[in-house]
């Protein structure tokens, strides 16, 4: 049998739901009433939505089946560079999902909700452990939310000290929320040139940081994989200039036990919990993006912040420097839950991750070497970036190779991000793919670079085996069809 899974099995039609409704069919039955019968007031009731009249079973199947159509992590492979799609321990799930968390009402008194702000409290401590940071919040709930807060605190760190500043630094492999982050508190992102590593050197952030730039906002590794090695003394000539560091946390899977970010010299750095220490994540959310800093940075931290207080855990909003509020109650706490679980599971062997997660990338890396081009060949950490600069000599894409993929079983990689590479492939396994997975994956991208050396049709006519083909995402993303209209 083929190493990889292949998609071969059931691919049900599937109608819209208004197609299978029919007049008066219900998904429950309730008793006869026995109470006088009331009319609501008409304005309420009116025509009353569109909505599609079915039973239970009928929705059931509907939405099991449209899950067919899907790759998942729970399904296979799922390399979507930066994005860190790891398999979930299915028990951080059933933890979070515990009466005692799950029916917490957040309104309730202090007193009431110990538990739930010794969690809290015990997660900032492992956040601020791995990172080496002074102090946390836990509020954000995405890490573009964290890049916000973490912006806003450089913003009012400025602010305090008596003179505005106006830009920020950015480098060109940033991810796109990085400069609207930026944009939002005022700043313009000034460029910086890169190395033929990829990376930033000092010599040209020494050209732009200037008395007028509030800062950078540096991702390590960078989103090519490649650890940004003067990392240190590119954070001391932005300080030595009254400038801050942002840090972007998004690819800790490559740090954690390893690199301390506070040597780094960055001064906040948000985590994306929901990618490093797990949580189902992609379709939107839910997920959170806690933010570590340094001490400069503590007073303009988001409140109210979990103090410990002997044996007692309370919720402080007294500071006066504050960036405020950025969300409701706790932030997402049941990705909270999610995030203690794991680290309390893995402890010290939260190492044995990065180690898998770099190794993964490398194995990945060497198997694809020669077959697909790699702009950047040094060794990478957490992911590795292919481009399709071979295959296009045949009129084969970046975008036809990762259709051609679905056919074989996996979900494609990132695709063109970032922006730095034309035609990018990028690939994160993480640490939770097998050996026999990774040769699979392998082997499968390998046949498709065969494919479109011998009949390019092969792979551009692609996915062949997928309910779906080729949707125009464009219009897709632009004409939402919510009400079972067929589109014009
Ligand atoms: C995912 C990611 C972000 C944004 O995080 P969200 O949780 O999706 O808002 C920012 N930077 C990098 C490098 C990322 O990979």
């Amino acid at each position: 049998m083929d190493r990889y899974p292949g998609t071969r099995g059931l691919a049900f039609r599937e109608a819209l739901l208004w197609e299978r409704s029919r007049k008066g069919r219900i998904g429950l039955s309730l008793p006869e009433q026995d109470v006088p019968r009331s009319e609501l007031d008409a304005g309420l009731v009116g025509d009353g939505p569109d909505l599609p009249e079915l039973s239970e079973v009928d929705v059931v199947r509907h939405y099991t089946r449209l899950s067919t159509w899907n790759c998942g992590v729970d399904t296979g492979t799922y390399p979507l560079g930066s994005c860190t799609m790891k398999y979930n321990p299915k028990i951080n799930d059933r933890v979070a999902g515990l009466p005692g968390f799950a029916n917490l009402h957040p309104m309730m008194p202090v007193e009431c909700i110990q538990g739930a702000l010794s969690l809290m409290y015990a997660l900032e401590r492992d956040l601020l452990e791995i990172t080496g940071m002074h102090a946390a919040s836990l509020q954000p709930s995405a890490g573009a939310q964290g890049e916000l807060a973490g912006m806003l605190m450089i913003h009012a760190y400025h602010a305090h000290r008596g003179r505005q500043r106006r830009k920020i630094i950015m480098p060109a492999t940033a991810h796109g929320t990085n400069p609207a982050s930026a944009a939002l508190c005022g700043y313009s992102p000034v460029p910086v040139q890169l190395s033929q590593d990829g990376i930033m050197t000092p010599e040209a952030i020494r050209e732009v940081m200037d008395e007028d730039t509030a800062g950078i906002m540096i991702t390590n590794p960078n989103t090519l994989g490649i650890f940004e090695s003067h990392i240190a003394e590119i954070a001391k000539i932005i300080h030595e200039k009254g400038g801050l560091v942002y840090g972007d946390g998004a690819n800790l899977n490559a740090l954690m036990g390893y690199a301390d970010v506070e040597k780094m010299g960055i001064d906040v750095l948000h985590v994306n919990v929901h990618k490093t220490l797990s949580t189902p994540h992609g379709g939107g959310g839910p997920g959170a993006g806690p933010v570590v800093v340094r001490d400069v940075l503590e007073p303009f931290l988001p409140v109210p912040r979990v103090v410990k207080d002997g044996d007692r855990y309370t919720l402080s909003s007294d500071a006066p420097l504050s960036i405020g509020r950025l969300h409701s109650f706790f932030g997402n706490f049941a990705v909270l839950v999610r995030a203690l679980a794991y680290t309390r599971t893995l402890g010290k062997h939260l190492k044995d991750v990065t180690e898998m997660a770099v190794l993964n990338a490398n194995y990945v890396k060497a198997g694809l070497k020669g077959v697909y081009n790699l702009p950047f060949p040094q060794p990478s950490l957490h992911e590795c970036i292919f481009n399709d600069a071979i295959q296009r000599k045949q009129g084969v894409t970046t975008l036809d190779v990762a259709k051609r993929l679905i056919d074989f079983g996996y979900h494609p990689p990132t695709v063109y991000f970032p922006l730095v590479v034309d035609g990018a492939l990028m690939i994160e396994p993480t640490e939770t793919e097998s050996k026999a997975d990774l040769d699979g994956f392998v082997e499968a991208l390998r046949a498709i670079a065969g494919e479109a050396a011998a009949n390019p049709a092969m792979v551009t006519d692609t996915p062949k085996n997928t309910a779906v083909a080729r949707p125009d995402e464009v219009l897709a993303a632009r004409h939402l069809i919510l009400r079972g209209e067929t589109p014009q």
